[in-house]
């Protein structure tokens, strides 16, 4: 039994599914997807949760795609335009040197910096290729990435210019709350040590869509998907799990289960006693969450011609033309984020729409004539835990110390961040430990992208002791 349809959920229930077992899921809400979901807003407009976007080194969120039959659905884009508020660009495209200096012709024409700003971010860049990959715990978890930065010889305004832009949103956190290690994870695996790694991926068709195959693959192999089946506790006898008591009051039982939830959730799901004392349940209430902001702007007329712009010196992080996302000409639907927005939480509805609007204006002279018909605004409070440094070591195993219980999502511990590759990797290793148990060891999870070129060389032959952290 997996409880919880998000994407470690699904993921977990159709590798089991593929790998033989019946799986019956329960979803509390009545569409799949969790926080990556889609859903109809009261006015009758299919939305996303928010923009989700995925990246070339995403390889086991990719597999699940292609598993589910989804992975059509997700088109690439090698190029990324970046504005400032003053309308200059810059693109982000690979140029045909190996890696890790793919990207450093864009670097070198980055026009926010001066020379010597870019000149130090290369610097910092090579500091990242030279730290040992292979050893995880190399100094640098528990110093934040601000410090990191500092030491590498940063200016605020690389910091702010180049730096924050990329791992913000990557990460949902800022600077001074993020763990090194997750911010260097990025620009290596992202940026540095293959080529495709920074591609940038995004649904064709609402978040929703993606899933359609899922129900398919469980119900392959008798399993069975019930939605609007919230579980209310999960009942614990002699150090197992001995049944989940639904909201009506019925009990439901399975040989293995899955929790596949919020770790708040697991909180409140399991005895109280449990969580309160073993450690792997009671570290979860250190781990703390950060915010995401969208808003949804329809316009009257077309304001948006490439697919997605990065903003920079502005609230507003990424605009997203949806309606040529999905394929429909123009651009009149877009959709904007905001990571770690901690400072619109107290503000209302009304006043994160003008305050976006002001400054879609200021991006985009194309939406200056145009009219809002239409607007809405999705505060995600708990949208991630946040990375902040040291938070590594409160993400549990996907294994727990009750033999037919096993935890999945992002939140545990996957070495990635909370994102949808964490959270497909969660659901595979909690699929790869019930597949062990059962005495049919199969590795699921895919590596990482393989380092190429002279990254490879760099990474693996430069043998100098990391940067200091
Ligand atoms: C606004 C926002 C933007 C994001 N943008 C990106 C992005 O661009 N790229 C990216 O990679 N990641 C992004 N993320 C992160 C990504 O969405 C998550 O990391 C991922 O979806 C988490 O999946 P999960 O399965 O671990 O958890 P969830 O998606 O939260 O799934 C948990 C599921 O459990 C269900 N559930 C809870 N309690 C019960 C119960 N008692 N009984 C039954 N079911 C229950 C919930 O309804 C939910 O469906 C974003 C997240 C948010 C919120």
């Amino acid at each position: 039994m997996v409880i919880g349809g998000g994407l470690a959920g699904l993921s977990s229930a159709v590798a089991l599914a593929d790998a033989g077992f019946r799986v019956r899921l329960l979803e509390r809400r009545p569409f799949l997807g969790g926080r990556a979901a889609s859903y109809d807003l009261p006015g009758g407009e299919h939305v996303d949760n928010c923009q989700h976007v995925t990246l070339g080194c995403c390889t086991n969120l990719s597999d699940f795609y292609h598993r589910v039959g989804a992975g059509h659905k997700i088109a690439f884009y090698d190029r990324l335009v970046f504005v400032d508020s003053a309308g200059h660009r810059a693109v982000l495209q690979a140029s045909p040197l190996p890696p890790p200096f793919h990207l450093a012709p864009a670097l070198a024409l980055y026009p926010f910096l001066t020379w010597s700003e870019r000149r130090a971010i290369g610097h910092a860049l090579m500091a990242i290729v030279r730290r040992d990959q292979r050893n995880a715990d190399d100094g640098c978890a528990g110093t934040s990435m601000l410090d990191w930065l500092r030491r590498q010889g940063q200016t605020s305004a690389a910091m702010d210019r180049f730096w924050r832009v990329v791992l913000v949103s990557a990460l949902n956190a800022e600077l001074d709350r993020l763990d090194a290690r997750y911010g260097l994870d990025v620009f290596w695996k992202a940026f540095l040590s293959n080529r495709a790694g920074y591609r940038f991926g995004v649904p064709r068709v609402p978040l929703g869509e993606l899933y359609d195959g899922c129900r398919t693959a469980i119900e392959r192999r008798g399993g069975e998907v019930t939605l609007r089946a919230p579980v209310r506790r999960v009942r614990v006898s002699d150090g197992r799990v001995a049944a989940v008591e639904m909201d009506t009051g019925q009990d439901e039982t399975a040989d293995i289960y899955v929790l596949a939830v919020p770790h708040d959730a697991v909180l409140d799901l399991l005895p109280a006693q449990m969580t309160g004392e073993m450690p792997l349940f009671a570290n979860l209430r250190r781990l703390r969450v950060s915010p995401i902001t969208g808003v949804h702007f329809w316009f009257d007329r077309d304001v948006m011609a490439e697919p997605f712009l990065t903003a920079l010196d502005s609230t507003t992080q990424w605009i997203f033309n949806k309606s040529r996302l999905y394929g429909q000409p123009g651009g009149r639907y877009l959709q904007l984020v905001i990571s770690a927005s901690d400072g619109l939480m107290p503000r209302s509805r009304q006043e994160i729409m003008d305050l976006c609007l002001a400054e879609l204006r200021a991006l985009l002279p194309a939406t200056r004539p145009a009219n809002l018909v239409k607007a809405t605004v999705v505060k995600e409070a708990a949208a991630t835990f946040l990375p902040e440094p040291g938070s590594d070591r409160w993400r549990p195993s996907q294994r727990t110390p009750l033999p037919n219980l096993y935890l999945a999502g992002d939140w545990t511990a996957t070495g990635w961040p909370a994102t949808m590759e964490g959270a497909v990797r969660s659901g595979y290793l909690a699929a790869e430990a019930i597949l062990a148990a059962a005495g049919f060891p199969r590795q699921l999870v895919l590596p990482d992208l393989p380092a190429e070129g002279l990254a490879r060389r760099l990474a693996s032959h430069v043998r100098r002791p990391s940067p200091p952290c």
